[in-house]
């Protein structure tokens, strides 16, 4: 995770328009189709990262549709791209920022930042000054001295206090390292309110890519609860409700649909009192889906019977999630169907770890072939690093407007 502190420079070229009509009739092109991806990586060559902000704008009306009445902030974090950014605020939707870089990136596109908050649990002062000079004015805080911190901006900030419920279900639970206690969670708004700082409401994460939402449904209880007690001893207006992410995505193992796993969690928020607003912070589920990695084969190489294929992106790439993030990529080759044989992806560092996938049946490919991954928009390029320097995929994203048939940003930190 960069610290995002440095200073990030953003370079901007217009859309590309091409003299053809796009392909499909509403006027986005479906940039995942085999032709446009080997139009895409003529143009602009492999390893690529494709974000198409068409299927950005749909999950987020699923994930609307699926928490009516819940404002929906993106959390930069599993893909913080000036395209996808723009997405969501085209949509109308918030923004959910946890360090300095984020909060930079997310001015320069001009964000309002009455839409942003700022959840990053533990922040040095610096971090806190620099969002407050960009107008970013909720925090999160969850233990007492980070919420002593936030004294000296009793007059400019306000806090949701971040509860723990532990999710060892979750594919990654967030909940170990961030936190406070329920049992806590009182004297921590006592402590608040001793130090005249406000106190908004509270928030919880249960974890990414939750197994079902008998978590979620917990933590609004216990939510509802010290909410209504925090109240009635008057610690702070205590008005918002913040549930986090978590909202899964298929891989090669299926997700429940979204309407049928948010299902409890609207019956739950149903029974909130309402004048308590409630965002949530997914990112995942907005990104995820929205992206494929496309690698070229660099070379092959017969080995103890198997051929091993060397891609240009690999496990220090935008395969990273598959350490970090413990997620398997469907991948397949974009070739012709052939006999196939067991096989082997392997990454193109000099390391013996980056392998993505072995006893993979393909057929037989050769120098330059591509290879897609899916569901690669979330905890993907975000996390990869440029190790033995390789560079990372370059993201082209598509459809962002009408007629963008693939654009490159800069971005340099
Ligand atoms: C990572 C993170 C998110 C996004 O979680 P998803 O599971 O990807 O939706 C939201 N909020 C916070 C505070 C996070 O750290």
């Amino acid at each position: 995770m960069p610290d995002g502190t440095r200073p990030l420079r953003l370079g901007r070229t217009a859309p590309r328009r091409r003299a053809v009509a796009p392909t499909s009739e509403a006027g986005w092109i479906d940039p995942f189709s085999r032709r446009e991806i080997k139009r895409l990586v003529a143009e602009f060559g492999a390893p690529l990262l494709i974000v198409d902000c068409e299927r950005v704008r749909r999950q987020y009306r699923l994930l609307r549709r699926a928490l009516p009445r819940v404002d929906l902030h993106y959390a930069l974090k599993p893909m913080p791209h000036p395209a996808v950014v723009n997405t969501i605020l085209e949509l109308g939707g918030w923004l959910d920022l946890a360090t300095a870089g984020e909060v930079e990136l997310v001015s320069r596109l001009g964000a309002d930042p009455a839409r942003c908050i700022h959840t990053h649990p533990i922040k040095r002062d610096v971090d806190i000054q620099a969002a407050l000079a960009r107008g970013v004015k909720v925090f999160v805080a969850d233990n007492p001295d980070e919420v002593q911190k936030f004294q000296a901006y009793a007059d400019q900030a306000e806090l949701l206090l971040r509860v723990s419920f532990r999710s060892p279900g979750a594919v990654c639970d967030l909940s170990r390292k961030f936190g406070c206690d329920p049992e806590d969670l009182l004297q921590l708004a006592r402590l608040a309110k001793r130090l005249g700082v406000p106190v908004r409401g509270l928030s919880f994460h249960v974890g990414s890519q939750a197994k079902d939402p008998g978590k979620h449904v917990e933590a609004i209880e216990a939510c509802a609860a010290l909410i209504a007690e925090a109240r009635r001893e008057k610690l702070g207006s205590f008005d918002t409700l913040d549930i986090g992410g978590g909202f899964p995505i298929d891989y090669g193992e299926r997700a429940p649909q979204i309407q049928r796993f948010c299902a409890p969690i609207r019956a739950a928020l149903a029974t909130l009192p309402r004048r308590i607003r409630v965002i949530a912070e997914p990112g995942r589920f907005i990104v995820g889906p929205a992206a494929i990695g496309v690698a070229s084969v660099m070379g092959r190489a017969k080995r103890e019977g198997h051929w091993w294929y060397y891609l240009d992106d690999g496990l220090y790439g935008s395969y990273s999630g598959q350490l970090y993030d413990h997620a398997r990529y469907p991948v397949e080759a974009l070739v012709p169907d052939g006999e196939r044989l067991p096989s082997v992806l392997a990454g193109p560092t000099c390391d013996s770890i980056d392998v993505i996938a072995e006893n993979l049946m393909l057929p037989e490919l050769k120098a330059g072939d591509l290879i897609v991954g899916r569901a690669m928009g979330a905890y993907t390029w975000a996390s990869a690093s440029e190790f033995n320097f390789f560079p990372k995929a370059t993201v082209v994203s598509v459809n962002s407007v009408r007629g963008d048939t693939g654009t490159v940003m800069s971005i340099e930190r």
